[in-house]
């Protein structure tokens, strides 16, 4: 184990999918879709593969790859990102993640982060020799006071990590949210690391955030995507990172030696697939559908849902049917209901206490049914 690491501690994720199989529960728990990604996709996954697509592509993507997502960005968030020196394609946004950490953050360099906060920032700024510096966001707000912000900030604050739309809490950022972060940033050496795997889960008219909307703000910013999100595929562990030249420079020295570089037919096929804007256009009202299902169905489930805005989760305060604290209800209600949940405590370095927890709606209509039915033996 890294001595920078204080437990070796399994994530929830892989805690609460355990104990939903074991019990046969419905997981609602880890965010995944339990419906297929779309057959031409894999269809075209086949086609390169037996065309022989097998071999090393290069280090930052391929190069077909990297040229439909420039443009895609560019249509979607009006920068123009240069295909072959600003993008890099990684073995998910994970890997993203951890690499522009390692590239960025030094031993003692301190880094803010916006807790409830997605489960990998803090071991990997733990590796790394840095110093986490959580902003607290709570139930049923998880709003951000960028004053509070920019107090935190100081001499050796080297990065700020931001996600939008949030998971777990489903909230999104807004205009004025981006610009007082921008406004902190200038002037400092600060590298935002901006995790938009949900960029295009966002619903009711709202608009994505994205760094590469505020050109002072992107000059320093590196910004997360994941295919897996996008095409309904988390098992592909395939997305990419965006940012400044002078940035992607240094994250591609790193990502030299821990991948180099990543999968090679499911980049030809994701380089077509993703080239019709009518591929990915469909997913908010398609996500926002699915939020609405699950909104109805639990009407008259004692839990109340803080309706997310983005992701495809929600979370839900369940003060009204327990007092037992958000792991032992969340694995209450895997074992004894029969629906697998996430807790929110263990996105916090230093948990509230809220009586929260985290349903994932990617599902089938069926399946979110089944639930709803187990659910509302709480009443
Ligand atoms: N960031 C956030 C906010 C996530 O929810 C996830 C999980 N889907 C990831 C990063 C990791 O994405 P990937 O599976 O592509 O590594
Ligand atoms: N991103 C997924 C979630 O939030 C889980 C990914 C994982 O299992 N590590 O549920």
């Amino acid at each position: 184990l890294s001595p920078r690491l204080d437990s070796s501690g399994t994530t929830i994720f892989t805690v609460m999918s355990k104990l939903a199989s074991e019990h046969k529960a419905i997981n609602l728990g880890q965010g995944f879709p339990d419906f297929e990604c779309d057959e031409k996709l894999k269809e075209l996954v086949a086609k390169h593969l037996k065309e022989g697509k097998n071999q090393y592509v290069p280090l930052a993507g391929l190069p077909k790859l990297n040229e439909t997502l420039s443009k895609k960005m560019e249509h979607l968030y009006g920068m123009p990102i240069n295909p072959d020196s600003q993008i890099c394609v990684t073995a998910g946004a994970t890997q993203a993640l951890y690499t522009a950490i390692m590239a960025f953050v030094k031993e003692g360099d301190e880094v803010i982060i916006f807790e409830p906060a997605y489960d990998c920032y803090t071991p990997q700024i733990k590796i790394a020799g840095g110093i986490v510096k959580p902003y607290i966001m709570t139930y049923p707000d998880y709003g951000i006071d960028w004053n509070k912000v920019k107090e935190m900030v100081t001499d050796k604050t080297r990065m700020i990590i931001i996600n939008t739309p949030h998971n777990p809490s489903g909230t999104v950022l807004n205009e004025s949210d981006m610009k007082s972060l921008e406004n902190i940033i200038s002037g400092t050496n600060i590298v935002v690391l901006s995790d938009e795997v949900y960029e295009h889960l966002i619903f009711d008219g709202e608009n994505h955030q994205s760094v590469m909307q505020y050109s002072a703000l992107f000059e320093q910013s590196l910004a997360v995507f994941s295919f897996g999100k996008t095409l309904h595929a988390t098992g592909w562990k395939l997305g990419y990172i965006v940012g400044p030249e002078y940035l992607i420079k240094e994250f591609k020295v790193i990502h030299q030696w821990n991948v180099f570089c990543t999968n090679s037919f499911v980049q030809f096929a994701i380089a077509e697939y993703l080239a019709e804007p009518k591929n990915y256009e469909y997913l908010p009202s398609f996500f926002e559908e699915k939020r609405n299902i699950m909104n109805e169905l639990l009407t008259g489930v004692p839990l109340t849902p803080k309706v997310a805005k983005g992701t495809y989760f929600q979370a839900y305060d369940y003060s009204e049917v327990s007092d037992m604290d958000d792991l032992e209800f969340a694995k209450y209600l895997t074992s004894k209901i029969g629906v697998a949940a996430i807790p929110m405590s263990p996105f916090y370095t230093n948990p509230p206490g809220d009586k929260v927890i985290r349903l994932c709606f990617a599902k089938k209509e069926e399946t979110i049914e089944a639930a709803a039915e187990r659910l509302m033996k709480l009443r």
